[in-house]
């Protein structure tokens, strides 16, 4: 039953009506007779929308409402609460129970099925990143940042400043967000360090016929602006327009005269919406770091390193450049943490992380592919700049001794260091998919090689 448009009325007829209407665009709906047959519904199947009527047998709507934001089961399912009554304050008593929205019959198809498709699409958009983050783990990760919340930013953006200015002295009162006057060039002007709003407000009406909807979409094209709410405000009702807006990519639409209260929490239901999703954002990204990094030296780690090296190794074949694999062991490194402990150890781990990566171009990989071995691989390069490179890190490491912590001194630190180039001139026809792991079982057994001839050097694989 999940992924179903619940339909919730207590008048058959009602729900017929609606039934009828999103079947043939392509919704599967489920129905409810009352508030609790919904709100067990909506635990049970979890729908991916609510069409709630406002006036139901058993509990209110405006309760219902309530309770599915209460419950961590359902809180996350948009709401359209429906009623025969355009009555201003049943609507801000909706919005402030936890309403996306709120329509009066007579329903009008076009606006009906552009708010759904609105409404899904974030909601979507806000699962997926639920479910990755969930994957990473990353949601405890996000919480754990401090809780406290920056006001908001909302830039307002209307044909004339003065009708923002406008706008502004309305909604002051009512909303702790800052507010701020954009004309449409700046709203599209990044600023270096400016973040932009959480919320654009944009009258429809701005310059020629279709200047709006434009900027709505330039604005949910862009980079700085792509995941921020937009409001546009009509300036009266056409549904087509208003349809159009919201495909384009508006969250939402408030007409003239504009209610400071009901755009009050609308723009707080938006900004908490979007500071919702920015926080799974950055939590997903955070578990995508951590997935491919090594915890002690911020180097990439070995599941990274190895995939990148096969896409080092499909590149060469593509291009016809060799690449360049250095496998690097610190030497008897043992003998550091038996003399100094673990701690220590650890320390030197990352100064030679640090050194390693200090001495290599952007381009060039390092990882730590194990306990006190890492990997280098070298995109385009000659046997001739590699071996530079190679001797170069080798330098750098056993030149300055390590400092290590609690005033324990200094160490001398030498590494070993094994270098083979790829691609293997003739691989044989099954090679295609392993060139970069035949290449590092070369740059191993080189590193052997290293270790065996006295260590602190580079050794060079012979040619495959
Ligand atoms: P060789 O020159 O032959 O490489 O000698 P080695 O002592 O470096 O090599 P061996 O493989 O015998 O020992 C590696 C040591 O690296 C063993 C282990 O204690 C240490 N080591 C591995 N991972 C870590 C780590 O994450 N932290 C610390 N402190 N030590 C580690
Ligand atoms: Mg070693
Ligand atoms: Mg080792």
């Amino acid at each position: 039953m999940s992924g179903r448009i619940l339909i919730v009325d207590d008048l058959a007829t009602n729900r017929i009506i609606l039934k009828v209407k999103l079947n043939a665009a392509c919704y599967e709906t489920s129905q409810a007779p009352d508030g609790t047959t919904a709100l067990r519904m909506a635990r049970d199947d979890q729908p991916k929308l609510i069409l709630l009527d406002m006036v139901l047998p058993d509990i209110s709507g405006i309760e219902v409402c309530r309770r599915l934001r209460a419950d961590p089961a359902t809180q996350h399912i948009p709401i359209v609460i429906i009623t025969a009554s355009g009555d201003r304050e049943a609507r801000l008593r909706a919005l402030e129970a936890g309403a996306n929205e709120f329509l009066t019959k007579p329903l009008n198809d076009v606006i009906l099925l552009a708010r759904i498709r609105s409404l899904l699409r974030a909601h979507e958009t806000e699962a997926e990143l639920r479910l990755r983050s969930e994957t990473w783990g990353g949601l405890e990760l996000a919480e754990a940042e401090p809780g406290f919340a920056m006001p908001g930013h909302v830039g307002l953006i209307a044909a004339d400043p003065a009708i923002a200015m406008g706008w502004r002295t309305a909604l002051a009162p009512h909303v702790a967000e800052r507010l701020s006057i954009l004309s449409s060039t700046a709203a599209l002007t990044d600023l270096p360090g400016v973040p932009a709003p959480d919320l654009y407000l944009i009258g429809a009406d701005l310059g020629t016929q279709g200047a709006a909807l434009r900027l709505v979409a330039d604005l949910r094209s862009r980079l700085p602006s792509r995941h921020a709410a937009i409001a546009l405000v009509l300036t009266e009702a056409d549904p087509d327009s208003a349809a159009i807006a919201l495909d384009v990519g508006a969250n939402d639409l408030l007409t003239l005269p504009l209610d400071p209260q009901e755009t009050a929490l609308r723009i707080a239901l938006h900004i908490d919406r979007k500071r919702r999703a920015d926080q799974l954002r950055r939590s997903v990204n955070q578990g995508l770091r951590l997935a491919i990094t090594d915890p002690l030296t911020g180097l990439y780690n070995r599941r990274y390193a190895l995939a990148h090296l096969d896409r080092i190794a499909r590149r060469a074949r593509e291009t016809g450049r060799r690449f360049a694999v250095m496998l690097l062991d610190l030497d008897r490194f043992k003998s550091v943490n038996d003399t100094y402990g673990h701690a220590a150890g650890d320390a030197v781990l990352e100064t030679v992380a640090a050194r390693l990566r200090d001495n290599l171009r952007p381009t060039d990989m390092v990882a730590r592919i194990g306990g006190e071995e890492f990997l280098v691989a070298l995109p385009e390069a000659t046997l001739g700049t590699a071996r530079i490179a190679a001797e170069r890190l080798c330098r750098v490491v056993g030149e300055v001794p390590v400092p290590l912590p609690d005033g324990q001194g200094t160490v001398a630190v030498t590494i070993s260091v094994g270098l083979a180039l790829g691609p293997d001139l003739d691989p044989g026809p099954d090679a295609a998919d392993d060139t970069g792991r035949a290449v590092l079982a070369r740059a191993d057994a080189a590193l052997l090689a290293a270790k065996s001839d006295g260590r602190n050097q580079v050794t060079i694989a012979s040619a495959a």
